[in-house]
């Protein structure tokens, strides 16, 4: 079987074909991250102008690189949220489009799901499954019983992790996403300024990183007010280490009330090594057996791939969408 998958819920138009929902034939993403860097964060106009310049040359990309014809695909899938309303619908109109116009069937994918399917094609997923979502919207704990089935047993009250990287990374004068900068930092920094670990020995499985983001905004601030200058490389361990030992505890202590054969993190914030480094040496020190599943890291950011993993069960149960599919910007799991 052969899926066209269509990914445009952000900053990323992208295209992949998938075969029987694990092998990935080609994933092309157009990354737009330099049009919206000189304003420092994602402007949703700029988005959808973007994707609706880039989608149709991506479709016919996707499909050379993979070497398919659209006469050999079985179906077509595209996200249909969470993600900006009109850099949605970009790709959901492009996928209606290709599904009549190829009679083929058309497959709803939620991104969420898209991102904790990634890790399939790093390995064979064991249920149930817990997985650590976190992403530049999203910080999210979900039991999965079996293939499809979610449950969010947690998720952050305030910011997204990813968010709190990208707004400390702008104080720091850091090119927007951050993410990936600061973790390089990190590995040279150490933790000396000791932020709050909001929430992280409260009994229960939500988080909260709003109150660190304004203590780093603070620390930052008083220092430029003394004319003092802060080492970038300490500020951003210190930031890493924070957010790395709420992310772990709390998954840790999920781990222990929702049993799971394996644990999956996904999401940009996935392809953090600090992040990866303290999850591999946690799972190694469990008395049970947990399979500790990361997708590699270029499919960690949004890509169509995984959207194309994920339509492959949707279509197992029998998930298929008319042609009056719409957008829906703040769909859940
Ligand atoms: P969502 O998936 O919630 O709709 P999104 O699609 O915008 O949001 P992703 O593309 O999954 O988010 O992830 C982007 C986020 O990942 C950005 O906030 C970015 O800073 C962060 N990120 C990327 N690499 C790293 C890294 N190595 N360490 C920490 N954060 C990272
Ligand atoms: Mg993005
Ligand atoms: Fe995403």
């Amino acid at each position: 079987k052969l899926i066209l998958a269509i990914e445009t819920s952000c900053d990323e138009t992208s295209v992949a074909v998938v075969e029987n929902g694990e092998k990935l034939l080609s994933n092309v993403v157009a990354s737009q991250v330099k049009s919206h860097q000189r304003f420092g964060g994602i402007v949703p106009e700029v988005a959808s102008r973007h994707h609706v310049e880039q989608i149709t040359l991506l479709l016919d990309e996707a499909l050379s690189e993979a070497d398919v014809r659209a006469e050999e695909l079985s179906a077509v899938a595209v996200t249909y949220g969470p993600g900006l309303v009109g850099a949605l619908l970009i790709g959901v109109c492009a996928a209606k489009a290709f599904a009549w116009a190829n009679q083929i069937p058309l497959i709803p994918v939620n991104h969420m799901a898209g991102h904790i399917y990634a890790a399939k094609v790093e390995a064979k997923l064991a249920f149930p499954l817990l997985a650590l979502l976190v992403s530049g919207g999203h910080t999210e704990l979900v039991y999965m019983e079996n293939d499809g089935k979610y449950e969010i047993v947690g998720e952050t009250r305030d910011d997204a992790a990813g968010e709190a990287y990208d707004k400390v990374g702008r104080v720091m004068g850091i090119k927007y996403p951050s993410g990936k900068e600061i973790d390089e930092l990190a590995h040279i920094g150490d933790d000396t300024f000791h932020f709050p670990r909001a929430m992280m020995n409260e009994d229960n499985f939500d988080f909260s990183f709003s109150g660190l983001k304004s203590a780093f905004i603070n620390t930052v601030h008083n220092a430029e007010q003394r004319e003092e200058i802060l080492s970038k490389v300490d500020l951003s361990a210190s930031f890493q280490a924070a957010v790395v030992d709420v992310l772990a505890e709390k998954t840790m202590r999920c781990l222990q009330k929702f049993p799971a054969k394996s644990l999956v993190v996904a999401g940009g914030v996935a392809a953090n090594q600090g992040l990866r480094e303290r999850l591999e040496q946690e799972v190694s020190q469990l008395q049970e057996e947990v399979k500790l599943i990361i997708p590699p890291i270029r499919l960690c950011g949004d890509n169509a791939g995984m959207i194309g993993v994920a339509a492959f069960i949707e279509a197992e149960k029998g998930n298929f969408a008319n042609l009056d599919l719409n957008a829906i910007p703040s769909l859940s799991l």
